[in-house]
């Protein structure tokens, strides 16, 4: 079973050995890049890279401003921070994604309350965003804040995420919070280079957080990014993230609790070389999606194209089985092939800690848990 597609999978990779998901390609600059940094010995916490590499992605991404981080889960956890979650609050997010968006909202004391997705995007969906706010909160007026009706918990942010780089309905998304009063936060982790109408994802939120682990579409081992265009949070950003340190040339004074969460030198020199990169992998990427889409096109299973009005970044393919037991047979059959491929993650309120999360109805997401499957996406080799 599933022969064919197997043989195919392999042939866009030209290799008979292990074909990972998706694994890192450094054809640029990276060692000059990185033997700069040794030989100048700011390998750490301060250096040129870092304002280098924050520059650039603030280009590249048409926000104001970029701030590096360590990775991208302790990006979102300070954007929570900045967005004024506090303990006891509850954050607003997907349940259908990877743990680090649940668990960054854990670590502000806050309790994550699941909405569904939408089926074509795989991200939050502004229907059921906006069916939850209307018949599951109220507003308390003596507090002046959102609250959930079933939890009496105050709800204080809203963290979309963009799956597998396939934009979500984040017009929509931020123009209900803004009813609200609600702050977005983007978790873009996955989505540099994926535009929702133009522009680019990160940028509708009040914040946007990227991610460079090592199997994102670039990567500098492990970092992350907040962008924003907002001059205060941006400076707020940097503070939190440097352990609040008022800038001396010889005093150690820190004016809050904060966190090191700053990119080092070292990572951010190789996250120069990749960015420098990154529109090639990108016309990589989407024409692998384009040859996979156009050998779908003809046969089972379904594969997933970029959502109407968007251009995904294609970070990682995925396909629709019929069903769940379908979806097991491939993933034994793929893998036992040495052709890599996983289901798309467990469902948060399945995990043990988010079980007595609040959350809406899930359809969607209990949907694609039971059929997603992710297929090699590697950038191939030239
Ligand atoms: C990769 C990823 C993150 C952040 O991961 P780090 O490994 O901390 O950089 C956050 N959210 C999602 C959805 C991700 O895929």
């Amino acid at each position: 079973m599933f022969e064919e597609t197997i043989q195919f999978i392999k042939s866009q990779f030209g290799t008979s050995d292990f074909i990972p998901l998706h694994e890192p390609r450094f054809n640029g600059r990276e060692k000059e890049y990185l033997l700069d940094c040794i030989d100048s010995t700011y390998v750490s916490s301060v250096g040129a890279y870092v304002d280098r590499f924050e520059a650039m992605l603030a280009d590249f991404t048409g926000a104001a401003f970029a701030i590096a981080t360590v990775n991208g889960t302790s990006g979102i956890h300070a954007a929570l921070r900045l967005a004024g979650v506090e303990s006891g609050d509850e954050v607003i997010t997907q349940s259908l994604t990877f743990i680090a968006t649940a668990n960054a909202i854990s670590y502000c004391g806050a309790t994550p309350c699941f909405v569904d997705v939408d089926r074509d995007t795989m991200g939050l969906s502004a229907d059921a965003l906006r069916d939850f706010l209307v018949e599951q909160t109220t507003f308390d007026a003596d507090l002046g804040r959102l609250v959930n009706k079933q939890t009496g918990r105050a709800i204080t942010a809203c963290l979309p995420m963009h799956t597998f780089g396939h934009p979500c309905r984040i017009d929509e998304i931020v123009s209900i919070c803004r009813e609200y009063e609600l702050p977005v936060i983007e978790d873009a982790a996955e989505s540099l280079g994926s535009l929702f109408q133009s522009k680019h994802t990160g940028t509708f939120g009040d914040m946007g957080v990227f991610s460079f682990n090592g199997n994102k579409t670039i990567t500098c081992g492990g970092g992350g990014a907040i962008i924003t265009n907002d001059p205060e949070l941006a400076k707020r950003a940097k503070h939190i993230t440097t352990t609040a340190k008022i800038p001396h040339r010889w005093d150690f004074v820190h004016d809050e609790i904060a966190y090191n969460y700053r990119m080092p030198n070292l990572n951010a020199a190789l996250a120069c070389a990749q960015l420098e990169q990154l529109d090639e992998f990108l016309i990589s990427q989407r024409k692998l999606a384009e040859t996979y889409a156009a050998y779908f096109a003809t046969q089972e299973p379904t594969f997933i194209t970029e959502p109407v009005n968007s251009r995904s970044n294609y970070w990682l393919n995925a396909l629709i089985l019929k069903d769940r037991q379908e979806r097991d047979a491939f993933l034994e059959a793929t893998n036992n092939a040495n052709v890599m491929t996983r289901p798309i993650w467990r469902l948060m309120n399945q995990l043990e800690m988010y079980q007595h999360a609040p959350h809406g109805t899930l359809k969607n997401s209990e949907w694609l848990e039971e059929r997603v499957v992710n297929i090699p996406s590697s950038v191939r080799p030239v």
